[in-house]
């Protein structure tokens, strides 16, 4: 649809920015905002109108007839309740109408959205509140096209109901207590710090006929059955491979739309899995950041449609080939256009780069644990520990020279910084790079990057809202710590030295750059007294520990309340999911995969029958009968004792969460096991599912 645009033109082309505000508010207007938006102001009335009509004006111009409040409550997806800007008037027409009012508020009725038990149905009034700090956009959805406003999305009573608050709490947490370490370190110029992220979004596409032909995959994202085939990512033939032409048009529309709206999609490639790719956008402000990655997961499942695919964000649709992640690279900017995790060429004398790092160490080794329950989703549980994933022990990764200069504090002072000096490939023709001073480790959780971490557990279908305002909050709350003593001490230079250099002491071994992958790391982890949390429900419970309430009602990004009702939501979360499936295994089991099994029975039965009239043996006959008649057997059986278990869940979410977790993911993983045993002897001609080479392999 954007086609014929030059991409300078197409850039943004959907957005009220910054450009269109400039250009369509009058001067007092956009000042006044810029200053509600930096968090220096407040929004009144008479302002709100004034903004509302310019929307209107730009948004009508480019034929929207709707607006929306776009907001992102705790199911982790969007919602948007479409409002036409139509007025009618006493004569009977209609004139287009978008006031102030409407502008920031909405009142969607909030007890149809997870609450985990902060509204009942009686007392069901939820708002939705206008986020300034990420701007409006157009959208085409079909013929439709519709303003949408980002908005945050609260009770009555202003607890979060939603994703998106406590993540802007937790940045004006950051920005608090980062820029008071700043200030008593001597830095005076910076007057923001913001937290930036930059998400890969990893995603496989499939044929949409197979898609629909699997009950499955339509249910619950996943397969739930599928012998594996005989080639899958063993020849490593398909990361960065060329694109196939179908997945290069199909990305290509992606990127015009994004771009469309604003969303600088940067890098795009095909990723370890057949059929699995990879797309990521330059990195901004986090909170922007999880708005677009909403926007590049839609964008993502609109357009394969398009194309004839299906786009699945799930962690592991299939077993045997990788699943997908959603590496989010994080760090800190200030206003003056410093990331303050950038090392230099010298660390050891960039004392801010150097308590900042601390501040961060110390933060995910205290709280590992709010780290892990962060990313504790049914569907991330396939990925992390099961070698491909980080496991489920939280470390970070700094490479050699920042490991080595921990080191150095741990014992004492820090005087020099290991160079990366000069890289050469043995080859004359080629140039010669200066080396980077960290390699890079695809195994570690939480990595060093050169000048940001990337958290690498984060689940590719997950809002990396969750994850991100933990790290916020942690890493604030350690932050205000240093500050305090900095801010009492009479000795600037000689307190920071003592600071990092008890934080190195105490907090190194959170720190690890070997292969997080192999067994010995276990033991090795145990050793240092890391946490082990292999169960996703386990992680869920950990969330309300007793210093885990303390440090979200410190950083006020979450009260005890608040916290108690996500847990909850979360624990509702796991249980349902894990019933979804096994239901869905249930029903294919019964009316697709049996009756195969058994109609296959019959027709060996037939020729058995046949051969043995003409005098034969019927050996491979009497075989495969034995094997199809054991299998199916098995199958029913097993079956019916999932079936049983199901309708058997206890009471309490968090009995119910542990109990599929125990009882129905096993039983869930011997129907499967049968199921494929039974795939590969049956003949293919009459197989009800599309398999596994059918759907990674087909373009
Ligand atoms: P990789 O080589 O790790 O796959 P990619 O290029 O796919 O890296 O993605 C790296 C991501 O990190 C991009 O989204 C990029 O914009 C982001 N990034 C770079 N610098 C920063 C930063 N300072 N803060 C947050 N994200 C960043
Ligand atoms: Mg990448």
């Amino acid at each position: 649809m954007y086609q014929g645009d030059s991409i300078a033109e197409l850039f943004g082309a959907n957005v009220f920015s910054d450009a269109v505000m400039r250009h369509r508010l009058p001067r007092d207007a956009y000042t006044a905002l810029k200053r509600i938006i930096e968090g220096r102001g407040v929004l009144d009335l008479s302002l709100a109108n004034v903004i509302a009509n310019a929307m209107k004006d730009w948004a009508i111009e480019k034929g929207a007839t709707h607006f929306c409040h776009w907001f992102q409550p705790m199911t982790g997806l969007t919602a948007e309740k479409h409002d036409a800007f139509i007025s009618p008037t006493p004569d009977g027409r209609t004139i287009m109408e978008f006031s102030g009012r409407e502008l920031i508020r909405g009142e969607p009725d909030a007890s149809s959205f997870p609450s985990g038990g902060l509204r009942a149905t009686f007392e069901a009034r939820g708002y939705t509140v206008w986020d300034t700090t990420s701007p409006a956009f157009i959208r085409q959805v079909g013929e439709a096209t519709v303003l949408y406003i980002p908005s945050a999305f609260c009770s009555y009573t202003g607890e979060a109901l939603d994703k998106k608050t406590p993540l802007l709490r937790s940045m004006e947490a950051l920005n608090q207590q980062a820029l008071r370490v700043l200030r008593a370190l001597g830095e005076t110029k910076v007057s923001s710090v913001t937290a930036t992220l930059g998400p890969e979004q990893e995603y496989f596409l499939i044929d949409r006929r197979s898609f629909e032909q699997r009950l499955d995959l339509m249910m619950t994202g996943r397969t739930l059955f599928g012998a594996l085939s005989p080639r899958g990512q063993d020849m490593e033939d398909h990361y960065f491979g060329s694109l196939h032409e179908r997945v290069a048009s199909f990305m290509n529309e992606v990127n015009r739309e994004l771009w469309g709206l604003g969303v600088s999609a940067k890098t795009q490639h095909n990723e370890v899995a057949p059929g699995q790719y990879e797309i990521a956008p330059l990195f901004t402000s986090a909170n922007v950041a999880t708005d677009h990655n909403q926007l590049i997961m839609d964008t993502l499942q609109r357009v394969a449609r398009k194309h004839g695919f299906v786009c699945l964000l799930h962690e592991k649709p299939f077993a045997g080939v990788n699943g997908s992640g959603k590496h989010s690279n994080w760090s800190l900017a200030t206003d003056t256009g410093t990331n303050l995790l950038d090392p230099g060429q010298t660390p050891h004398e960039n004392m801010v780069f150097l308590v900042f790092l601390c501040a961060i160490l110390r933060a995910v080794d205290r709280y590992a644990k709010l780290l892990r329950a962060s990313v504790a989703t049914p569907g991330n549980e396939h990925r992390l520990g099961a070698n491909e994933a980080p496991p489920a022990i939280i470390s970070v990764f700094l490479g050699d020279q920042l490991t080595d200069m921990i080191e150095q504090l741990a014992r004492g002072a820090v005087t020099s910084s290991k160079q990366g000096g000069q890289l050469r490939i043995g080859v004359n023709s080629l140039p010669t790079l200066p080396k980077d001073s960290t390699d890079r480790n695809r195994t570690s959780p939480f990595a060093f990057t050169g000048n940001k971490f990337e958290f690498r557990m984060v689940g590719s279908s997950q809002s990396t809202a969750g994850p991100v305002f933990t790290l916020n909050t942690i890493v604030a709350d350690v932050l205000g710590e240093i500050a305090d003593q900095l801010e009492a001490s009479s000795d600037i230079a000689a307190t920071t030295l003592a600071i990092i250099q008890r934080i190195a002491k105490e907090h190194r071994r959170i720190i690890f750059d070997g292969d997080n992958y192999c067994p010995e790391w276990v033991q090795e982890a145990a050793r240092r007294g890391l946490p082990n949390i292999v169960s996703s429900v386990d992680a869920i419970l950990s969330l309300t520990e007793p210093e885990h309430i303390a440090v979200f009602e410190r950083q006020k990004v979450l009260s005890s309340t608040e916290l108690h009702a996500r847990q909850e939501i979360l624990l509702e979360n796991y249980a349902k999911t894990i019933q979804i499936e096994a239901k869905t295994m249930i029903s294919m089991a019964r009316r697709q995969i049996i009756p195969a099994g058994l109609a296959f029975a019959g027709e060996v039965a037939r020729s058995l029958h046949q051969v043995t009239s003409a005098g034969a043996k019927g050996k491979a006959q009497r075989y495969l009968l034995d094997r199809l008649d054991h299998l199916t057997e098995e199958l029913l059986t097993a079956v019916m004792e999932l079936d049983q278990a199901v309708s058997n869940l206890g009471n309490g979410s968090a009995a119910k969460a542990q109990f599929c977790e125990e009882r129905l993911v096993p039983l869930m993983q011997h129907v499967r096991k049968v199921s494929d045993e039974l795939e590969q002897i049956c003949d293919a001609r009459t197989w009800p599912l599309p398999t596994y080479a059918q759907m990674l392999f087909t373009r």
